[in-house]
């Protein structure tokens, strides 16, 4: 079972172990201490035996010097030496204590005495202490990986194999999975950075030995690890397993989305087997197509969909169409896509479930059918892209649409292409009919007192929606509210495409209380 551990850098005993007891009462498995300022301790060296015996869970010790991207610079020989202390510690031992690789290849002088710190003969301990040899690169995946991880393998001491480097690009990930997937010893394989969240929750999935995961009120000792609460709660570790279905949203940047929070909760909600990851993939089509498709090529993985946002909308298409899937014919005319499905028999499907979400949101509130909209008079505000999700949707189903835009060139771009009328932004102020949908972000937070139609003489009865949903209710919304119209916000279309997306991939009903739940959460309300 792949142990949830705490890295703790010990600056005394007492916080050390004191970190100890909240990583614990966290749900933690395992400590790692970082003993790399021991020499800085009112305790000197002989405190790593009373951190060990005085440890609320089983333990790593650790001494990382700065060659190795620790914290320790001193001598080398002292180095080793503290980590002889551990025999002092009377009880058990630690589980494990971390060398690296490079040290260990150093000199038999150096081998001798860390052999003796796990091996020493008049030792009595209920746990035997193993050693993890280890390497990391902070720069990047170093050229000789798999040497190095060749070298772990055949130091009959080795216990444990572990590497560590900072991802590139997501396709890190799964060289970390295929070198824990040997199983030549228990192996801990991570990588570092935004690109290796992956490696760190997905370690279970793959039976890795443990995964690094900090308390919220701590630093990390590498780049990307993520805190026990959202590994435990965002990411669903104690639910994950060999099974467990990989999903993500691909995008860039991704790290502010709130998809995994809302998707992960569905999950929960539903009792479905899933996970659901950010997933930054650089802006370029070959980045696209390199990822998402080694992704959906390693099959242990159980990669079985993605929510795809800026800028890949037009490269989810054109991927599925180069893979010989399927494509939803709205969203082709669209030019953009949301969704990533891959079947049961492995063929791709994508769709668009914005401009579904967006007819859908105030088709339900009209009490009507999407067939109902035919020959409704509609406003849409602006011309980018959720702009011409709405207007392809609506004029398919027969409305007759007028858009307004700032930049009027791309407002009659966009009328031309699917046969509707095109205006300035200062003429909507003219506009009389069913239906207004801002797709402009003016009352968007931070802007929250702007409105695109300051002053319009709203009808009672006339449906407004608004697809921004920070704020949840906006200055549009709560004037066209004021004059007795029906509204629509853009969080119920967030809600409403979400629920798209995980129908899709689960075949399961979305838990739309459970969405809006965690929509309100991450708003903050
Ligand atoms: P986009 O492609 O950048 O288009 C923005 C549009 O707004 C353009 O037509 C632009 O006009 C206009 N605009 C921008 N600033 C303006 C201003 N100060 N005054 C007047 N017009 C202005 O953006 P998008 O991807 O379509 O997103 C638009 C909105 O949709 C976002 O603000 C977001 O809140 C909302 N959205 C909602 C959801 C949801 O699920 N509810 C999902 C995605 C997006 P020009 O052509 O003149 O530049």
């Amino acid at each position: 079972m792949t142990k949830l551990t705490v890295p703790i850098m010990v600056y005394s005993v007492e916080q050390g172990l004191a970190d100890a007891a909240k990583a614990a009462e966290a749900g933690a498995d395992l400590v790692e201490f970082r003993i790399d300022h021991f020499g800085e301790w009112e305790a000197g060296a002989s405190g790593v035996g009373m951190l060990v015996e005085g440890s609320a869970l089983p333990c790593i010790v650790t001494c990382r010097p700065v060659w190795e991207g620790g914290e320790y610079d001193g001598d080398e020989m002292e180095r080793v030496s503290a980590l002889e202390h551990v025999l002092e510690s009377g009880g058990a031992g630690p589980a494990y204590i971390d060398f690296e690789l490079l040290g260990w290849e150093k000199s038999a002088n150096i081998r001798q005495k860390v052999k003796l710190a796990i091996e020493h003969e008049g030792q009595v301990r209920g746990v035997e202490t193993g050693l993890v040899l280890s390497s990391h690169d902070f720069r990047g995946r170093p050229g000789d990986l798999l040497r190095r991880v060749e070298k772990m393998v055949e130091v009959d001491a080795c216990r444990v194999i572990k590497v560590a480097w900072a991802a590139k690009s997501l396709r890190d990930n799964l060289e970390a999975f295929e070198i824990i997937e040997k199983r030549w010893k228990p192996t801990i394989a991570l990588c570092m950075g935004e690109y290796g969240l992956a490696s760190r929750v997905l370690a279970k999935k793959f039976g890795a030995l443990l995964t690094f995961a900090v308390l919220s009120n701590q630093e990390g000792t590498a780049p990307g690890q993520p805190t026990v609460e959202d590994l435990k709660g965002l990411y669903r570790w104690d639910r994950l397993g060999k099974k467990t279905k990989v999903y993500g949203v691909v995008g860039y940047p991704v790290g502010h989305s709130m998809s995994p929070q809302i998707h992960n909760a569905g999950f929960d909600a539903v009792d479905y087997d899933g996970v659901y990851l950010p997933m930054p993939v650089a802006p370029e089509y070959e980045a696209f197509k390199a990822t998402v498709g080694t992704w959906l090529d390693y099959q242990s993985l159980d990669f079985k969909g993605a929510s795809v946002t800026i800028p890949h909308k037009a490269n989810l298409l054109r991927f599925v169409e180069e893979e010989g899937g399927e494509v939803e014919e709205l969203s082709r005319t669209i030019g953009a896509a949301n969704t990533l499905v891959v079947r049961e028999d492995g063929s791709l499907y994508a769709c668009n479930t914005d401009y579904a979400a967006a007819l859908d949101c105030v088709c339900e509130k009209m009490a009507i059918k999407r067939e109902g909209l035919n020959g409704k008079r509609i406003a849409v505000l602006g011309a980018g892209g959720v702009a011409r999700a709405i207007v392809a949707g609506y004029t398919a189903y027969g409305a007759e649409v007028v858009v307004f835009n700032r930049t009027v060139q791309k407002a009659e771009a966009l009328a031309k292409e699917f046969g509707c009328e095109a205006k300035g932004m200062d003429e909507a102020s003219t506009f009389k009919g069913d239906l207004i949908i801002n797709c402009t972000p003016m009352g968007m937070h931070p802007n929250e007192g702007e409105t695109p139609l300051a002053g319009y003489a709203f009808e009672m009865g006339m449906v407004v929606f608004d697809t921004i949903y920070n704020p949840l209710e906006t200055q549009l919304l709560k004037d066209a509210k004021a004059a007795g119209c029906v509204t629509v916000s853009g969080g119920e279309m967030f809600v409403k495409q979400a629920a798209g997306q995980f129908e899709a991939w689960t075949g399961k009903d979305a838990p739309l209380d459970v969405f809006a739940k965690e929509l309100k959460k991450y708003l903050g309300l």
